[in-house]
């Protein structure tokens, strides 16, 4: 069951297209994971969906609600995981809580959601005194707070230390298991590969494409990165040339050395260089082909570097 669909949006600031035109749909419980380079318009993708920013063309709809007929309907089904700056400080996280549950007409239990992100041992502490997951996982749980049937988390980890992001990581999946449906922005890879059922690489304000991270990485795993050194830099420029020519050759890349080449055939373009490097008498010093990771996907598709 579709649960949000977005056909068509834009959104400019000025002379900045920052979303050009972007639509898809997001299914009931699962998590839906946007990523893409920096300015690639993620959050202004979020922030209209969630009603903060209104788009300047497009549609947005929660099954049969949109926000300018269903606005308080709409709030009731979503939560938004506010910025830290948004929570009090001086107050404890159950406090927090307790504030933010008075917003709304059935909120859960400020216990239940203080077990959920594992906070329960550290609910009589100010939260200024709190670690920065620690934060993060208060930032979900006022989300949580409504009891909302979707939830959208920018970037919940940036920031984290490895063990502090994977603890988010069992509270993605399990309010995922409690059949939440989770739209997310992340800036890690290996997140977004772990916990999504669906990706959409965004770049420029557009959808590069959108899939599972499985199906992704398999679409692309018929292309193969190859990697060769060569002794001297003269030999790699050659070697690179006459890769480039090479019709098995999707694109190259050249450090130092080092030519990697992405070939849909590594054993055709295997044979032709190591033709080519006997005929010119070129040594070759080191040969590797690599296994494709959503990374992988990712630079395929915006030609960018993730960072990390
Ligand atoms: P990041 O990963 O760095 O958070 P993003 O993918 O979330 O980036 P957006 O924050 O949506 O990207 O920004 C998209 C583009 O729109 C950027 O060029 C940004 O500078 C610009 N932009 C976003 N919000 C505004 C605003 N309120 N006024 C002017 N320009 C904006």
């Amino acid at each position: 069951m579709t649960v949000l669909e977005v056909k068509h949006l834009k959104k400019s600031f000025g002379s900045i297209e920052a979303v050009r035109d972007i639509s898809f749909s997001v299914n009931a419980g699962e998590v839906f994971t946007i990523i893409g380079p920096n300015g690639a318009g993620k959050t202004t993708t979020l922030e209209m969906i969630e009603g903060l920013v209104p788009p300047d063309q497009g549609e947005i709809r929660f099954q049969d609600l949109t926000w300018d007929k269903d606005a308080v309907a709409i709030k009731k089904k979503i939560g938004v995981q506010p910025q830290s700056s948004a929570m009090f400080d001086l107050l404890t996280p159950k406090e927090n809580l307790d504030l933010f549950a008075t917003f709304y007409d059935q909120p859960k239990s400020t216990e239940e959601i203080l077990e959920l992100i594992n906070l329960t041992e550290h609910r009589n502490n100010l939260v200024k005194q709190l670690s920065g997951g620690q934060r993060q996982r208060l930032a979900i749980g006022l989300a949580m707070i409504s009891n909302p049937e979707i939830l959208f988390l920018d970037e919940p980890t940036t920031g984290l230390d490895p063990q502090a992001r994977r603890n988010i990581w069992d509270i993605i999946l399990q309010l995922k298991s409690l059949g939440k449906t989770i739209i997310l922005t992340t800036h890690y890879m290996e997140e977004a590969e772990k916990l999504s059922d669906r990706v959409c690489i965004v770049d420029q304000g557009n959808i590069v494409t959108l899939d599972s991270p499985s199906s992704l990485i398999e679409k692309l795993t018929k292309e193969r990165e190859v990697s060769l050194s060569f002794h001297d830099e003269k030999t790699t420029i050659e070697a690179e040339h006459f890769s480039k020519n090479l019709d098995s050759v999707i694109r190259t890349e050249r450090e130092d050395t080092t030519l990697k080449l992405w070939t849909m055939k590594p054993e055709d373009s295997l044979h032709d260089l190591f033709q080519f490097t006997k005929e010119n008498d070129y040594h070759v010093e080191q040969v590797s082909i690599r296994e494709m990771s959503l990374e992988d996907v990712f630079i395929a598709y915006t030609g960018k570097e993730w960072r990390d």
